[in-house]
Formats: C-alpha cells, sequence, structure tokens
C-alpha cells in the first residue's frame, strides 16, 4: 500500500520555522512528504511539475495560498488534490484536520515515511489563474485582454496559454469576469481576488463597459439595445451592464402634463386665427 503523498510549497523564508515543525508532523504521520519551492513561482517548463504529476493524487498540499486559488493552479498543471486537501498553512484548524486526516490513512501503512526535497528554479511571476469549477467559457477575458494571455481550445474551455504576457499587478480581467472565476493568487488588495473562501469578486462596472465598447459583444441583458427591452430596464436610459443608451418608450397622453398644456394652448391659438377677420 502506497504511504499518503503529501507536499510540503515552501513558503516566505521567515515562515521557514513552521515549516519545520510540519515536515516532523507529517513524518510522525507515516505521510510520504515532497517539500518543493513556492508553487506560484514555478516556471512552466520546471521539472517540479511532472514530479508532482506522478505524486497525484496527493492527499495533501500545504502552502501559503487560499484553497481555491492553489486548488486551480494544481488544476491547470494536471496534478489533483481532493478539496479539503489544500491546506492554507495560515490556517492552523485546516492544518490540524489535514494532519489528523493523513494519520488516520497512512496509520495502517507497512512502509516507512520519507521526505524527499525537489528543488528548482523560481522566476517571479504574475499571472491569472482559471477556477475551472466556475468558469462558463463565456470568453470575456479572452476578447478583454490586450496581451494574449488567454486563449481557446477546441473543446471552448477558455485556459490561461502565455501566463508570463500578464502585466505584473494588474488584475483587470478579474474584474471583468461575470462568474468570479479569475484568480491572482498573490494579490494582496482584494480578498476576493487571491480566492479567499466566501468572497466574491466585485464586477467593475467601467471595465465591463470598456468590454463591449472594445468588444462590440452583444450584452445579454439589453441585447444591444435592440428589440424588446426587459422589464428591470424599463424607465432606465442607459443599460447598467454594457453602458448602452437605451430606447425611450413613448409617453401616453396625460403622463406629459406640461407638453399637454402647451399643446392645448397652440390650438387654442389655431382657433382664436380661424375666427378673427
Ligand atoms: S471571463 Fe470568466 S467565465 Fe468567462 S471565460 Fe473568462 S474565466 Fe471563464
Ligand atoms: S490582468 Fe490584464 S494583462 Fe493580465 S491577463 Fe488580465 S487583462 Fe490580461
Amino acid at each position: 500500500m502506497r504511504n499518503a503523498q503529501v507536499v510540503i510549497a515552501q513558503p516566505f523564508p521567515e515562515d521557514a520555522e513552521a515549516v519545520a515543525g510540519l515536515l516532523a508532523q507529517c513524518r510522525q504521520s507515516g505521510a510520504q512528504t515532497t517539500v518543493i519551492p513556492h508553487p506560484y513561482h514555478l516556471p512552466e517548463g520546471s521539472a517540479v511539475w511532472p514530479e508532482l504529476q506522478r505524486l497525484s493524487p496527493i492527499a495533501a498540499f500545504f502552502s501559503c495560498l487560499h484553497p481555491r486559488a492553489l486548488r486551480a493552479l494544481l488544476h491547470h498543471r494536471g496534478i489533483s488534490v481532493p478539496e479539503d486537501g489544500c491546506v492554507n498553512l495560515a490556517d492552523e484548524s485546516a492544518v490540524e484536520r489535514a494532519l489528523a486526516a493523513i494519520g488516520a490513512v497512512a496509520g495502517d501503512s507497512a512502509v516507512a515515511s520519507e521526505t524527499t526535497v525537489l528543488e528548482g528554479r523560481l522566476a517571479e511571476r504574475w499571472y491569472p489563474v482559471i477556477d475551472l469549477e466556475r468558469c462558463r467559457n463565456c470568453g470575456h477575458c479572452l476578447q478583454f485582454c490586450l496581451f494574449g494571455v488567454y486563449s481557446q481550445d477546441g473543446a471552448g474551455q477558455v485556459t490561461v496559454t502565455n501566463p508570463d504576457n500578464c502585466k505584473p499587478g494588474c488584475p483587470a480581467c478579474s474584474r471583468i469576469c461575470p462568474a468570479g472565476a479569475i484568480v491572482f493568487p498573490l494579490y494582496t488588495d482584494d480578498p476576493a481576488i487571491c480566492g479567499a473562501p466566501g468572497k466574491f469578486v466585485t464586477l467593475d462596472a467601467e471595465a465591463r463597459r470598456m468590454y463591449y465598447s472594445r468588444t462590440g459583444a452583444t450584452c445579454p441583458l439589453c441585447s444591444g439595445a435592440e428589440g424588446e427591452l426587459p422589464p428591470e430596464l424599463a424607465g432606465q436610459k442607459t443599460c447598467p451592464e454594457c453602458g448602452r443608451a437605451l430606447p425611450q418608450a413613448p409617453q401616453a397622453p396625460g403622463s406629459q402634463p406640461v407638453l399637454d398644456e402647451i399643446d392645448a394652448l397652440i390650438a387654442q391659438l389655431d382657433e382664436s386665427a380661424r375666427r378673427s377677420p
């Protein structure tokens, strides 16, 4: 029987002591433990990725990233970890739960636990990660990004194919994704964008409008302001989704008292002019 496979991703250097303690606990639990460099900064061609694919499925993966961000990052590389197996090192209770689960699986294993350290060159990187469980393949990110970061495969799945084309620090596409599916795991200014639990990205209305005007895409809310408008747009001058001007419904007689008064006055003057010699 194979021991439970556990991965510990090196967080920042000041947390090295915490990693050492975790390593000892994993060893006591009987897990086969692999230590890797920071997964977000590993280059695409790093030899660490195939090593992790070989270990997959991995029972627990400890890192300094939020679980949703880590899971999406690994999914993209064909590495499978159960949902509760992606553990943020900052969440002490999650670490305890994961260690208990590893101990329960590894308890009856006859194979001695081992620790492997995988070295890998790191590059300071910045790129989006798509949460495939949320993505609807609408293509908005693909059309919005000017730098060719995204592409769509033959099956229609939108993926990040040129991650290093992304502009460092720019999380713009995550603010226009209608599904909240784009995560920047290291973006600290907005917990929703870096995948924090229970948070959902607030859409940027201006950026959404920019998307429609740049791409000419048909707005799902007003259908390009053509045809019959949905009831929620009644009385609105512009579409809140795409910013297009909406056609105004003609007003019923009596609903415009000032104009009606002027019409009546003009009719009265016309009548007087006709009667005058
Ligand atoms: S905008 Fe969001 S939902 Fe649409 S394809 Fe991109 S990631 Fe998927
Ligand atoms: S953050 Fe900006 S540059 Fe990066 S993928 Fe999104 S739109 Fe493109």
